[in-house]
């Protein structure tokens, strides 16, 4: 399975290399896993086998004057070569428009970065149905290659994260089948997967990892989840 655990602005560059170390001793049990880390910007640092460090965001630019951002420059000099792009706390806080989302999708699968690609629906679609919540979603893809060979497609209804309150078996199962009919690419569901739901959610046809906040801030907590997968 693949697991993602997205720090968003939680921990240091201190804390994250110590967490790192943590994973590290339990090499055995990661070994069969694909295990991304996402620390804060000021926190990046080089990958180290089995665990791959990648970026939360990043502008779409080798560098310049973007104040506040950083480009390919600030991503190379840590061999960084994974992002997630259209997280909904982008899109709803930092105002990301999906024609935006969709220039910066294009512009790092032209660098050939992995993409951990977001898409989610808000509540109000998510009382109207499945039907209502495929309809959103497709609007989320407008400028999106699903066939890249690099891209992971993470469900993340906006409800279900940071709640504590995780979308049914029931409402996975049927969005990722629907995503499944749209593209090969592995598929992660997203939205407060903790250690209590993650072996159901394991279980389900055509996840193929999670992406995980709150639950993956402490590095134990982190590994108890991977290993209640198996
Ligand atoms: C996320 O924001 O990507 C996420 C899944 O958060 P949480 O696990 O805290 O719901």
């Amino acid at each position: 399975m693949i697991f993602a655990a997205n720090f968003k602005t939680n921990h240091t560059r201190a804390s994250t290399g110590e967490y790192i170390e943590v994973l590290l001793l339990e090499t055995s049990l990661l070994k069969d896993d694909a295990v991304y880390i996402f620390p804060p910007t000021s926190a990046l640092q080089a990958s180290k086998e089995p665990i791959k460090i990648g970026a939360q965001n990043a502008y779409m630019t080798q560098n310049g004057a973007y104040t506040g951002e950083i480009g390919l420059d600030q991503l190379d000099e840590f061999a960084i070569r994974t992002i997630i792009i259209g997280h909904s706390e982008r899109r709803e806080i930092l105002a990301e428009s999906q024609e935006f989302i969709a220039k910066k999708f294009q512009f790092f699968k032209e660098h050939n970065f992995e993409i951990i690609y977001c898409i989610g629906e808000p509540p109000e679609i998510r009382e109207r149905g499945d039907g209502a919540v495929l309809e959103y979603l497709s609007t989320q893809f407008e400028g999106i290659d699903t066939n890249y060979e690099k891209i992971m497609i993470a469900y993340e209804p906006i409800w279900a994260i940071g709640t504590g309150k995780s979308a049914t078996i029931d409402e996975i199962s049927i969005t990722h089948n629907a995503l499944r009919e749209l593209t090969k690419a592995p598929l992660l569901y997203g939205g407060s997967v903790n250690s209590n739901n993650i072996q159901q959610i394991a279980k389900i046809d055509n996840v193929d990892g999670v992406l995980v906040g709150s639950a993956s801030l402490n590095a134990k907590d982190f590994l108890e989840l991977i290993s209640l997968s198996k």
